[in-house]
């Protein structure tokens, strides 16, 4: 996803565009490793020496209630976040290195299950977990979980 003028983008999404919501918004953008509220604030504390967990944990609930982000449905002791992805990915948590990958999906719902005929689908969700390549060849130094 491409933002241009995230100042445009949050008013048309109706929220109130302050300095530290903006940059919150813009790291999120930049960093599409689904971070937690923690993550963000650590990235940002030192360009922001007035934020505060409690910040970014309220932005982040305002973000999700004005639907600019997503709060991954995957098992981690932490809320991780998205941005909002209008195209279905879904999601692998490697459970070595504690890092959600994003993964594309090549099937459409119906190819999926018969079950689903004549549903209405809303919302597709795909969680895997595992070992991640990098760890299961041993080439992960980044054990952190
Ligand atoms: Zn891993
Ligand atoms: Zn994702």
């Amino acid at each position: 996803m491409v933002v241009n003028n995230i100042d445009v983008y949050l008013r048309e999404k109706g929220v109130k565009p302050s300095y530290q919501r903006k940059r919150i918004f813009e790291y999120m953008m930049n960093n599409l490793n689904h971070p937690s509220v923690n993550d963000i604030y650590e990235a940002l504390i030192n360009e922001i020496p007035t934020l505060s967990k409690a910040t970014v944990y309220n932005t982040m609930n305002l973000f999700l209630e004005h639907k600019l982000i997503e709060v991954l449905p995957i098992d981690t002791n932490e809320a991780r976040y998205d941005v909002f992805n209008p195209k279905e990915h879904g999601h692998f948590k490697c459970d070595v290195c504690g890092n959600i990958f994003d993964v594309n999906i090549k099937i459409n719902v119906e190819d999926i299950s018969d079950d689903l005929a004549g549903f209405k689908v809303d919302s597709e969700i795909y969680n895997f977990r595992g070992t991640c390549k990098a760890c299961h060849e041993g080439r992960n130094t980044d054990q952190a979980i």
